[in-house]
């Protein structure tokens, strides 16, 4: 068909992608979109169904054109798409609200609606020296992070990023000197839901972070990292027991502990909060991604009664307001699309919490990705494959061929968008078993195919 070699034509040197030249422009143009699926044409013009293994970037779990997600949409668009947010509320922005605190860890009250996820993390970082100024201690101005994080691309956020991949090199001095602890030890979960990794690694890691937050704690304002699993980072999971850690120096020290669930939140690892797994609370955490459904870019910064009580006081240089507002804050449209979609993750009210629909999904993805990716590992060049929750990576020997690699698993009916020496997917919460050995074999054969002796 003409029209998508015109529309490839078109966007190369016109339209940036993400961290791409340019001229790169894209191989693909997305025709039509349903379910777990992606209608693709190619230069040549021919056409591709693929089942998106990239739910859009963590973001489509309920799957493209979902009825209901569709309906508050168009329900909300009919009464008003969007209003400014000061002095102004609306109905959508409160409901939003209230189903956050109440699905939320214990002791998260208070919300701010941001229009990204690295806004979210701006809003937090910003929140949190508001506090340590409100509280008396206006010196701690620095972060405490993990190597191998990612939490944006904005100037704050980027500056908690891995310093070594995070772009620190490329805007230095604009992106600030954080602290970085080394990363944590790699570590599996089990199908039976039990923990592996190197105890004595965990060990000196543990007494090497506690005697650097000690060292530095006056100069410290909060921790952030994303718990349990790195995402951007290196697909990168490492063990429970590491959050504990963190909760215990940021009160031993009065730090305030900052959880970036925006990818691991709503139930993407198992839990419908990553931090759950540890079984801690955060003084402050951020969600974006799966938060509409992925139908809209929007996202959330929670805090505890008592991070915003120090802010209340008033006793902080900037007075008692956070110094944030956006100018699309608490977008109606978004906002009553993430209430539908937190309604199909949390089911009916009156669903007890453990029957909600999407534990039964992401259970199913778990397992279909772990049987369905296991032949995987038998494979040259393949040096590990882990699965946690709705994620699946397939760890190279080496960096993956990229183009080569997307062709070969698009020809077998899947989108997946490799990175570094990672083939990875966290499909659609509502991919059927089918579905999943065909992402499953079609990443196989793709790998065999082009990583293969
Ligand atoms: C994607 C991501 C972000 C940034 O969110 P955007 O909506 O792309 O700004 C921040 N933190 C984590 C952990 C992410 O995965």
């Amino acid at each position: 068909m003409k029209t998508a070699t015109d529309l490839l034509t078109r966007d190369a040197g016109l339209l940036w992608h993400p961290y791409a030249p340019l001229d790169a422009g894209a191989h693909y143009a997305v025709t039509a979109a349903g379910g777990a699926e992606l209608t693709l044409r190619d230069a040549q013009g021919a056409e591709h169904r693929v089942i998106d293994g990239m739910a859009s970037w963590w973001s489509m779990v309920h799957g493209y054109r979902n009825p209901a997600l569709d309906a508050a949409a168009h329900a909300q668009i009919d009464a008003f798409s969007h209003v400014m947010f000061g002095g102004l509320t609306h109905q959508p922005a409160i409901e939003l609200a209230e189903r956050l605190v109440e699905l939320a860890p214990e002791g998260l009250r208070h919300v701010f609606l941001a229009d990204s996820g690295s806004i979210s993390v701006e809003v937090a970082l910003k929140l949190a020296l508001q506090y340590q100024d409100a509280c008396g201690r206006p010196e701690r101005r620095r972060f405490l992070a993990l190597r191998g994080g990612y939490h944006g691309d904005t100037f704050a956020a980027m500056s908690v990023c891995d310093p070594v991949d995070g772009m620190h090199a490329a805007f230095a001095p604009l992106a600030r000197e954080q602290l970085f602890l080394p990363r944590p030890p790699a570590a599996e979960r089990t199908i039976a839901g039990d923990w592996i990794y190197d105890e004595d690694e965990l060990q000196l890691w543990e007494t090497r972070a506690r005697r650097m937050a000690a060292q530095h704690a006056g100069t410290l304002a909060g921790i952030i990292c994303e718990p349990l699993l790195q995402g951007a980072g290196g697909m990168f999971i490492y063990p429970p027991r590491v959050l504990q850690v963190l909760r215990e120096i940021a009160d031993e020290h009065r730090m305030l502990l900052i959880l970036d669930e925006i990818a691991t939140g709503f139930g993407r690892t198992g839990k419908l909060f990553a931090a759950q797994h540890a079984g801690i609370e955060p003084d402050i955490m951020c969600v974006g991604k799966a938060l509409t459904g992925g139908y809209l870019s929007l996202a959330a910064m929670l805090c505890t009664a008592a991070v915003a009580a120090a802010l209340d006081s008033g006793a902080g240089t900037a007075g008692s307001a956070l110094l944030h507002g956006p100018t699309f804050m608490g977008n109606p449209l978004a906002c009553a699309v993430a209430c539908a979609s937190l309604d199909l993750l949390a089911g009916p009210a009156g669903t007890a919490p453990g029957q909600a629909p999407w534990q039964a999904q992401v259970a199913r993805l778990e397992r279909g990705l772990s049987s369905s990716l296991a032949g995987t590992r038998a494979l040259p060049g393949v040096r590990q494959v882990r699965v946690l929750g709705g994620v699946g990576v397939i760890q190279l020997q080496a960096p993956v061929q990229v183009a080569a690699v997307t062709r070969a698993a698009v020809q077998r009916g899947a989108w997946v968008r490799p990175f570094r020496d990672l083939v990875y997917v966290m499909p659609p919460y509502i991919c059927t078993e089918d579905q999943l050995r065909t992402l499953g074999s079609a990443l196989t054969a793709a790998v065999a195919e082009v990583h293969g002796e």
